[in-house]
C-alpha cells in the first residue's frame, strides 16, 4: 500500500466499532455539501465491531484488506448469537433506538419475572425490573447487538455509495503527521501510508494515546487520555447456549448474583442463553480453568443442568488492540469524565476525536452513535474548508 493512490484520500477514519461505522454512515450520506471522494476505514483487528461482539463470530468483514477493495463479505451464519461485549439500550438511548428502527431490528424488554439465584443456592422472588440493565432496558433481537455493526456495513457498501469507502483490515495506524499545509500523512503498521484532508480517530483514548502525532498533541490532552479508563474494557463476558430453557420451568428468572459471576437471561426467539459478567483471566489460568470456573459458579446456582450448555465468552482485559489494559499500563488513576473538551477537542483543525469515551453518554452505544455522527459533521466542516481555500474564481475546486 505505499502508494494506493496517489491522489491520496480525504478522510482516513481509525477504527471500526460502531463509532467508526457510524461516522462513515453519516459522512457519506449524499445530502452532504462538501464532496468526499472517498474514506478509508482502518481498522487493527480482523473484524468490524469493536467492543460489539457476538458468539459464533460476529458478523461481517471487508473481503479484503488491501487497499482498493471496498466490497463486505456477510459471514453467513445461522448459529445463535448472544452478545459478548454491548448488549442492552435504556429508553434515554435515543439515537439507538432510532438506528435500530432503521436497520429493522427489533427488541425484547430484558425479562426478570421469576427467582434470583445467590451464593450456595439461595434465592429470592425478583423485585420488579430487576436484573443488572434495571427497569426498561431492552436487547436486540436475533442476533444482539453485534449485529448492529454488521448492518451499517452492509448500508453502507449498498444502500449509500459504497465505492467510496475502502476497508483496510489487520491494520492499525501508528503515526499522523502533517506533511504540509493541508495534508496529513497517516503511517499504518503494516508500513503502508496514506495523505488525507482529515483523520477522524475512534478508538478508545489510550488507544489515541498511543499514536504518534506531529506537531504533537500538548502533555495535559496525553494524559487525560492514557489515563481515561475503557468502558467495560476490564471484565470477562460470558453466554452459555441450552437446549432447553430448564430455569424457567423451575421458577428462575435466569437473573443470579453470586460472589464468581453476576448472571441473566439472554434467551432471544431462535436462542435459549444465560449470559453474565465474571473476574477476567488471572495470568496463569488457561482456557479450560476458566470455563471450570464458569461452569462451577452456574451450577451453584442453577442446578446441574448448566454443566450441558456451550460456553464462549471474551475477556476484554486482553483485547490489546483496545488498549483496555490501562491500570497496568498507566500506573497511574484512571478517570471516567468521558466527554471531556481534553479528549474530543480538534487536534491541527484536521484530526476529529471520536469514540463512546469521547461523549457524556457512560461509556454506552449511545454515546459511539452521538460521536460519530458528531465526527462526521466536523470532518465535513474541515472539507468544506478545504475546498473553499482551494476553490478557483469560477468556483471549481482543485485538488493538491
Ligand atoms: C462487556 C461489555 C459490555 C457492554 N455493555 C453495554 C451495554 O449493555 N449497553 C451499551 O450501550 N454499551 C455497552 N458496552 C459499551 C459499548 O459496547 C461501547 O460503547 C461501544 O461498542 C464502543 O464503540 P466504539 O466504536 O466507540 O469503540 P470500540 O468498539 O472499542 O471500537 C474501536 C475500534 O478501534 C480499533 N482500534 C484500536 N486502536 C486502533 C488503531 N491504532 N488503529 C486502527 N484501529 C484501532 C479497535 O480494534 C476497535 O475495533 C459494553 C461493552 C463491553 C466491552
Amino acid at each position: 500500500m505505499s502508494a494506493p493512490n496517489p491522489q491520496g484520500a480525504d478522510v482516513v477514519v481509525v477504527g471500526a466499532g460502531l463509532s467508526g461505522l457510524t461516522t462513515v454512515y453519516n459522512m457519506i450520506d449524499s445530502r452532504s455539501v462538501a464532496k468526499i471522494r472517498n474514506v478509508y476505514v482502518i481498522e487493527a483487528s480482523s473484524k468490524v465491531g469493536g467492543r460489539l461482539r457476538s458468539t459464533q463470530t460476529c458478523g461481517s468483514r471487508p473481503a479484503s484488506s488491501s487497499f482498493g477493495r471496498s466490497r463486505a463479505a456477510t459471514i453467513a451464519n445461522n448459529t445463535p448469537k448472544v452478545d459478548l461485549g454491548g448488549t442492552w439500550s435504556w429508553s434515554t438511548d435515543k439515537a439507538l433506538r432510532k438506528l435500530a428502527r432503521d436497520l429493522d431490528i427489533d427488541t425484547l424488554e430484558q425479562p426478570w419475572q421469576g427467582k434470583v439465584c445467590g451464593s450456595s443456592g439461595a434465592q429470592r422472588e425478583a423485585k420488579f425490573g430487576e436484573s443488572p440493565a434495571g427497569p426498561g432496558a431492552v436487547r436486540f433481537l436475533d442476533g444482539g447487538a453485534a449485529q448492529i455493526p454488521s448492518r451499517l456495513v452492509t448500508e453502507i457498501e449498498e444502500l449509500r455509495a459504497g465505492n467510496k469507502v475502502k476497508w483496510v483490515m489487520n491494520a492499525s495506524v501508528d503515526s499522523i503527521k502533517r506533511v504540509d499545509g493541508d495534508i496529513l500523512r497517516v503511517t499504518l503498521s503494516t508500513g503502508d501510508s496514506v495523505d488525507v484532508l482529515c483523520v477522524v480517530l475512534t478508538c478508545p483514548p489510550l488507544a489515541m494515546s498511543k499514536i504518534e502525532m506531529r506537531p504533537p498533541l500538548p502533555p495535559n490532552r496525553l494524559h487525560a487520555m492514557r489515563t481515561c479508563q475503557t468502558w467495560m474494557g476490564d471484565v470477562l463476558k460470558f453466554a452459555v447456549v441450552f437446549e432447553e430453557k430448564f430455569w424457567e420451568s423451575a421458577g428462575l428468572s435466569g437473573y443470579g448474583n453470586s460472589r464468581d459471576v453476576t448472571t441473566w437471561d439472554a434467551s432471544d426467539c431462535q436462542t435459549f442463553a444465560i449470559a453474565g459478567f465474571a473476574k477476567p483471566a488471572g495470568k496463569d489460568e488457561t482456557e479450560e480453568e476458566v470455563e471450570e470456573r464458569l461452569k462451577s459458579a452456574l451450577c451453584g446456582m442453577f442446578g446441574s443442568k448448566a454443566e450441558a450448555g456451550v460456553y464462549e465468552w471474551a475477556d476484554w482485559s486482553r483485547e490489546n488492540i483496545n488498549a483496555v489494559r490501562a491500570e497496568e499500563e498507566a500506573g497511574e488513576q484512571l478517570h471516567l469524565e468521558y466527554g471531556h473538551q481534553l479528549l474530543r477537542a480538534q487536534h491541527m483543525d484536521r484530526i476529529v476525536f471520536a469514540g463512546t469515551e469521547t461523549e457524556a453518554e457512560n461509556g454506552h452505544m449511545e454515546g459511539a452513535l452521538l460521536s460519530g455522527k458528531r465526527a462526521a459533521n466536523e470532518a465535513h466542516a474541515i472539507l468544506m474548508r478545504v475546498q473553499m481555500k482551494n476553490m478557483d474564481a469560477q468556483g471549481n475546486v482543485y485538488r493538491k
